[in-house]
């Protein structure tokens, strides 16, 4: 009887989890009506802020995601961020037979250290990629990449480390190519770096990061890789899995030759205790602490702990890259949807939203999660669209199934037709694809004048503007 009846999907957030879902949504019910609703009038989420700019081939995703959106049922509306400040999370429920949160992570994990949030030159790795990507709200973030000391620090050791340890050491011509934002190129041609150093807190086998972020900075042309000290780092690597075998390889293989113009090293075994300022400007980082730590007896050394020795690293700039967070959307909480606020994830069982209670999950009606926001800041692309799919064949077996949805059965949800009214009493302006496209053709345009593929808007005046 479900499958005639028209169902009606908001998707919060248009990153690759939301259209990955909304495609498996078409693929298996074509009749379905989605509404995918985005804070930024700009879609596509990490795929276009995250994503490095030297990885073109990466955002080939786009492609499939433009389709989706083409879709005759199926409406985009950008500019619109779901929380009580703009369009309640309250407004979506009465006219939506389901919803699915796929929103991401938009904050950044800090390390609450002494000197974190008081010295300038710290910054978070998400503002510093969000920055040279174009995300508005980190345009003028403005690094000091002039520093004399040239150095800068990495804490983190996943493939976003490596990602901004690269845009800091690759050749400006290089990044010229691509689709990286004009005054982030500006800027990194002034720069004075000339040496990056990648701290981590575990050993070179607990590192998050894979061989082809590895191998890139290895190929990258005059910049040189300190070698890892032969006491830290596996020599004979015959009996490691494969994966980790090739990675360790890579990083004891180095670079043909160390010193070069430009360095970068791996360091392991440390964690951070304090940001510090000996330099004439009391404002200003000059070095970090580091408190050596060694691997825990029967862990795998996967757990570490403090060896109560010390050592200050040097360096004006730093980037924290801990990791990416998710929070609730504001009035979610108070719609009754569990949010595990320790792992930053929204509470679900396979992606249905879902209670924790003593005697097991309770789902809640309606709701879905995936991507990010479902199973932590951590997974590839590829990673987020097997989840997408998963979430997207759950709405649809579910809703051909009977399971309870929003509403009563039989009532007639109208989706975007009736939260318009909403949205426009508050005084919003909705973005629709035709007006992405409109952005999309101009930013390509400004591109093409100066021999990129893009050049992107960097405030959401400008990209309004366009529209
Ligand atoms: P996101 O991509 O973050 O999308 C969430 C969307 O929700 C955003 O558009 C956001 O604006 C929107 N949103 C947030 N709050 C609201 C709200 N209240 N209302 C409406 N909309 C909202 N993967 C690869 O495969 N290859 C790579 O090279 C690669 N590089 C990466 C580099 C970086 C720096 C990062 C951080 C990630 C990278 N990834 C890469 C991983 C990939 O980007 C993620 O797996 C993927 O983007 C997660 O998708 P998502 O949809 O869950 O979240």
């Amino acid at each position: 009887q479900r499958a005639n009846a028209p169902f009606r999907l908001a998707i919060i957030g248009s990153g690759p989890s939301g259209f990955y879902t909304a495609y498996r949504v078409q693929s298996k019910l074509p009749t379905a009506r989605i509404d995918m609703y985005e804070a930024l009038p700009v879609p596509f989420g990490l795929v276009r802020f995250g994503v490095a700019p030297d990885h073109p081939e990466v955002k080939f995703c786009i492609n499939k995601f433009d389709e989706v959106a083409r879709h005759p049922n199926f409406t985009y509306i950008g500019n619109t961020p779901i929380g009580s400040e703009s369009l309640p999370f309250s407004a979506l429920l009465p006219n939506y037979n389901a919803v699915l949160l796929s929103y991401g992570a938009s904050k950044d994990k800090t390390l609450n250290l002494p000197g974190e949030s008081t010295l300038s030159g710290i910054h978070s790795a998400r503002a510093f990629v969000g920055w040279y990507n174009g995300l508005p709200e980190h345009r003028d973030l403005n690094p000091n990449l002039e520093g004399n000391d040239g150095k800068a620090v990495v804490i983190g050791q996943g493939n976003v480390a490596l990602d901004v340890a690269r845009i800091l050491l690759t050749g400006v011509d290089e990044l010229r190519k691509t689709d990286i934002t004009e005054y982030a190129l500006e800027a990194l041609s002034k720069s004075k770096i000339k040496e990056v150093e990648v701290v981590g807190r575990r050993g070179p086998l607990q590192a998050a990061f894979t061989i082809k972020e590895v191998r890139e900075l290895m190929t990258l042309p005059s910049v040189g890789f300190e070698p890892v000290p032969p006491s830290i780092i596996p020599q004979d690597t015959s009996a490691l899995p494969r994966a980790k075998k090739r990675l360790m390889d890579t990083i004891n293989k180095g670079t043909k030759s160390y010193p070069l113009e430009k360095n970068w090293k791996l360091s392991f075994f440390s964690s951070p205790t304090e940001f510090l300022s000996s330099s004439p400007n009391p404002d200003q980082l000059s070095h970090i602490r580091f408190e050596k730590t060694a691997p825990v007896e029967g862990t795998n050394g996967d757990k570490v702990v403090g060896t109560g020795e010390y050592k200050d690293v040097y360096a004006s700039l730093a980037f924290r890259s801990i990791g990416y967070k998710s929070e609730p959307i504001s009035g979610m909480i108070e719609a009754g949807i569990p949010f595990d606020e320790k792992k930053g994830v929204v509470c679900n069982t396979l992606g249905r939203v879902a209670k924790p209670t003593p005697e097991g999950d309770i789902q809640v009606p309606g709701m879905y999660t995936t991507g990010w926001v479902r199973r932590g800041p951590t997974g590839i692309i590829a990673s987020t669209m097997m989840d997408a799919f998963d979430a997207g064949d759950n709405i649809v077996n579910d809703w051909l199934g009977g399971v309870e949805f929003l509403g009563k059965e039989g009532d007639v949800r109208m989706g975007w037709e009736a939260v318009k009214r909403e949205h426009s009493r508050i005084g919003l302006k909705a973005v629709h694809w035709s007006d992405w496209d409109k952005i999309d053709k101009a930013e390509k345009e400004r591109g093409m004048k100066i021999g990129k593929e893009r050049e992107k808007f960097g405030t959401e005046e400008d990209m309004m503007a366009v529209v």
